[in-house]
């Protein structure tokens, strides 16, 4: 068993219960991060140390390219928040211990492959930037060929996160949400998309953390209550987290 692991943005909290879950479940070989471990959140170093240690992998998110590059076409509230986190991750980088850090930021590989399985932030076609949504599937989207190309873009199993909202898009252009999925779902025969869902700010209207596990047969979406209390009171406290970010996680939007 597999499990993968997204969009932790920096809240300790949700990732330590994550992490316990992971581990009553039991028979995990390996875990997987797509992503976005900082950002947003009050405690992006230690996430992402605790994350580089558990995973067999992280992969870049958006967020970890906007703390390299900058943070263009982000809203004035997330990139206040890359602003922070980059002088904060900067800033440990620089001490004798966290020299390593920067570094391995900056390493963090787009995509991972293993058999006919794909792992991405975003989506095949733009690993880091693409948003695969709901709305692609809808009539008279602006990009009708978006999801064709899409599913074009990897074997069988194509696994991502940045959106925030877990479910699984079927080839024959359907999305079934993770809460219609609550006994897992089978994939053992044909291509589909599975977004993970996000362990740190979910936006499914459920606030609980979510992460995914994969047998290679069935994906099971796991959700795991955690102390939002502790991370969004973090984020209050800290002047340089616009208020949203800490309201919007006891509303899982
Ligand atoms: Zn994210």
């Amino acid at each position: 068993m597999i499990a993968l692991i997204s969009d932790i943005h920096a809240s300790m909290a949700a990732l330590e219960a994550v992490l316990k879950d992971i581990e009553s479940v039991g028979g995990v070989s390996r875990i997987f991060c797509l992503g976005d471990v900082i950002g947003y959140g009050p405690q992006p170093v230690e996430c992402f140390e605790l994350t580089a240690q558990v995973c067999s992998r992280i992969l870049m998110g958006n967020h970890e390219h906007a703390v390299i590059y900058g943070a263009f076409g982000f809203t004035p509230i997330a990139r206040q928040a890359i602003d922070w986190t980059r002088d904060t991750v900067q800033g440990y980088a620089k001490t004798r211990d966290g020299k390593d850090l920067w570094d391995l930021l900056k390493r963090l590989p787009v995509k991972h492959e293993f058999d006919d399985v794909l792992l991405v932030h975003g989506s095949p076609r733009d690993p880091v930037m693409e948003y695969v949504l709901e709305s692609d599937l809808w009539e008279g989207s602006s990009d009708p060929n978006k999801i064709v190309e899409i599913f074009e873009g990897f074997d069988r199993m194509c696994f991502v996160g940045h959106t925030h909202r877990p479910g699984v898009f079927t080839e024959d252009h359907c999305f079934l949400p993770a809460s219609e999925l609550v006994d897992g779902f089978d994939c053992s025969e044909g291509k589909y998309l599975v977004n993970v869902g996000s362990v740190g700010q979910p936006r499914d209207r459920d606030p609980r953390s979510c992460y995914t596990l994969f047998s290679g047969d069935a994906v099971y979406f796991r959700r795991v209550e955690y102390d939002i209390e502790k991370t969004s009171s973090l984020i209050l406290e800290n002047p340089h987290l616009g208020d949203r970010l800490a309201t919007r996680l006891h509303k899982g939007e």
